[in-house]
Formats: C-alpha cells, structure tokens, sequence
C-alpha cells in the first residue's frame, strides 16, 4: 500500500486529489452565493414591507404631534401683546390685570382658557 502510493503516480493522485477539493470548494462558494443572491431579493422586499408597517404608526404620530405643535404655536403667536401696545388676541387697548391682584397679565395667560379652546377647536 505504501509502496503504491510513493512515487510519480502517488504525487499525481495527490495533485488532482487537491484540484478537485478546490473545485468542489468553488462549486460549494458558488452555489452559496447564487443562493444568498437569489433569496436576498424576497427577503429585502418582505423586510422592506415589514418595516414600512412597523414605522408607520410612528411615523403618523410624530407628524400629528408636529403638527399639533405647529398649529399650539399658531395660535399662541396671536395672544401677545401688539405693535401699539395693546392686547393681540381680543384687541383691548388697556393691559389687562389679574382681578384678584391686580397685576399686570400678558394676554396669553389672561386668555389661557380661550386659547386652548381655540386649539381644541381646530385640532
Ligand atoms: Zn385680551
């Protein structure tokens, strides 16, 4: 047995014993290859889908929340005090007070009520 394989003959058997080893190892490489490949496309559409579902709820309620905010600011921006002096929301020339103490109020805290329900309106 020994003696067979040492020699010219046994050195050919091990060099072709070697390429198709490699053969089979590229077929093998190929054939993972080809099939990574040909699964990536279901695959990337199905987690493509997947996601899309899963961030939408998300991505819904960020944009109702800005704008939410959006349409807050809008109507806040209008309860400050004007140009002339004057309140900007109902339009009264004279600064309006607390009526218990007295104090000088700026208009959005002394329309706090009528600006949210402005808000709550339009929402
Ligand atoms: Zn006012």
């Amino acid at each position: 047995m020994a003696s067979r394989r040492s020699g010219p003959a046994g050195g050919l058997g091990t060099v072709i014993g070697v390429v198709l080893l490699i053969g089979l190892a590229i077929l093998i490489i190929k054939w993972a290859l080809i099939t990574a490949a040909i699964l990536a496309v279901p695959f990337g559409i199905w987690w493509l889908l997947d996601h899309e579902k899963r961030t939408r709820p998300v991505r819904e309620a960020q944009q109702a929340a800005a704008a939410a905010a959006a349409r807050r600011t809008e109507v806040e921006s209008r309860a400050v005090v004007d140009a002339a002096g004057g309140c900007g929301w109902c339009g009264s020339r004279i600064a309006h007070r607390d009526a218990r103490t007295g104090a000088l109020m700026p208009p959005r805290e002394f329309h706090r009520d009528e600006v949210e329900q402005a808000i709550a309106i339009t929402a």
